[in-house]
């Protein structure tokens, strides 16, 4: 029988890292960078749930699944979750194609809302997000993403909080996918051109 707490020994086909070509962003720097980023957020939100209102959580899917699930257990504040899907960087595309929003927003009327995105690359899914969720009458929007890419586009595109500037290229890992792979990856790493197919 196997037991929880014996490790089995195997040998794993296909297994996600031979793909990588550099990992640009361990999962040690994550780890720290999470839980500075964490604290930052729960002083500002310690400020905000001062009026009263809800404090809304809104993770784009699919791409933040990780950070999101690591930066809410480090926030003590009563928040409610709402999962939001866009679409930008559909299948084996590397270049955003555009962001559009798959379902409607709630009505946010008074809320505090936080968007949670795994990288900022073009604006478009930011900038989209932000219209919609102020025209659903958000009383504030912030803005949170883990990675910025260092190009005139994100740069430009505001953000409260943002975990690392990294250099223009395509990455995976820790939530961000090829062709919906990779996300299971634990650090931020690039891949070899073979696998960019
Ligand atoms: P933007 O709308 O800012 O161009 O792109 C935002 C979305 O595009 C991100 O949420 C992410 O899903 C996708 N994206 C942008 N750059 C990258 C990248 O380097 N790697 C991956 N895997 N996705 C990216
Ligand atoms: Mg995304």
């Amino acid at each position: 029988m196997f037991r929880s707490n014996e490790r089995k020994c195997f040998t794993i086909h296909c297994a996600v890292h031979t793909d990588i070509d550099r990992i640009l962003i361990t999962r040690q720097q994550i780890a720290a960078r999470v839980r500075d980023m964490a604290q930052c957020i729960a002083a500002d939100l310690e400020s905000l749930a001062g009026d009263g209102r809800d404090i809304v959580l809104m993770p784009v899917l699919t791409g933040s699944i990780l950070f999101v699930a690591d930066l809410i257990r480090e926030l003590p504040h009563k928040i409610k979750l709402h999962l939001v899907t866009v679409s930008s960087y559909p299948g084996k595309s590397t270049a955003s194609q555009g962001a559009s929003l798959q379902s409607e927003l709630p009505d946010l009327t008074d809320q505090h809302v936080l968007i949670v995105d795994d990288i900022l690359d073009s604006g478009r899914t930011i900038r989209m997000l932000r219209d919609a969720v102020a025209a659903r009458g958000a009383r504030s929007v912030r803005v949170c993403v883990l990675l910025r890419k260092k190009i005139p586009s994100a740069l430009e595109t505001p953000a409260d909080y943002i975990g690392f500037d990294i250099d223009d290229e395509f990455v995976v890992g820790y939530g961000l996918d090829y062709d919906n792979f990779y996300r299971n990856l634990p650090d931020v790493a690039t891949l070899r051109k073979e696998a960019l197919r």
